[in-house]
């Protein structure tokens, strides 16, 4: 297991679409134990491929309540897809590319998401709240979306505007949400 490193904005490989994988091989399984170490690492919740420059469909997530001991909910998924989406819910979201920033993004409440486990099993997880909006979240980065480009035009450009003023100061902002 090795630690990679996470990508941040404005690195243009975050806007790259992931491949899907078409074969689970050693390769994606040390993919995957890598993405682990890292989200943990970070610390954070959720993590994609593409975060650390691997054009691939993986992601991995972590939502567990403060009293719960690491690893026991950590999801590895292959290829993720959003089957089914329910209802609306509006979360305050921070993102490991992106430091210092978090803003509300709105998201289905509920989603039923279809994808492949490292021991090439097809599973459905069925999620809400927090892991329904890190599902999202992990699936866009899949996309090279990041929720950047979901919030207004505004919105973007104030935070652009305030990362470059830390950066002139030579500093990043901490957060205390849950980053994806
Ligand atoms: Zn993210």
């Amino acid at each position: 297991m090795a630690l990679r490193q996470i990508l941040e904005y404005p690195n243009p490989l975050l806007k790259k679409r992931a491949a899907a994988v078409d074969n689970i091989g050693g390769e994606v399984v040390s993919l995957i134990e890598d993405l682990a170490e890292t989200m943990y690492a970070a610390p954070g919740v959720g993590l994609a491929a593409t975060q650390v420059g691997v054009g691939q469909r993986v992601i991995v997530l972590d939502v567990r309540r403060e009293d719960e001991a690491p690893g026991k909910r950590l999801l590895k998924l292959i290829n993720p897809e959003v089957a089914e989406r329910e209802g609306e819910v509006v979360w305050e979201e921070g993102c490991l590319s992106v430091p210092g920033l978090t803003a509300p993004v709105k998201r289905a409440r509920r989603v039923l998401v279809r994808a492949w486990t490292p021991e090439e099993r097809e599973v459905e997880v069925e999620a809400e709240e927090l892991l329904a909006v890190a599902l999202q979240h992990e699936i866009d980065h899949l996309d090279g979306r990041l929720f950047l480009d979901r919030l207004s035009r505004l919105k973007r450009d104030l935070y652009r505007a305030r990362q470059r003023k830390l950066e002139r100061q030579g500093r990043k902002s901490g957060s205390a949400h849950p980053l994806l």
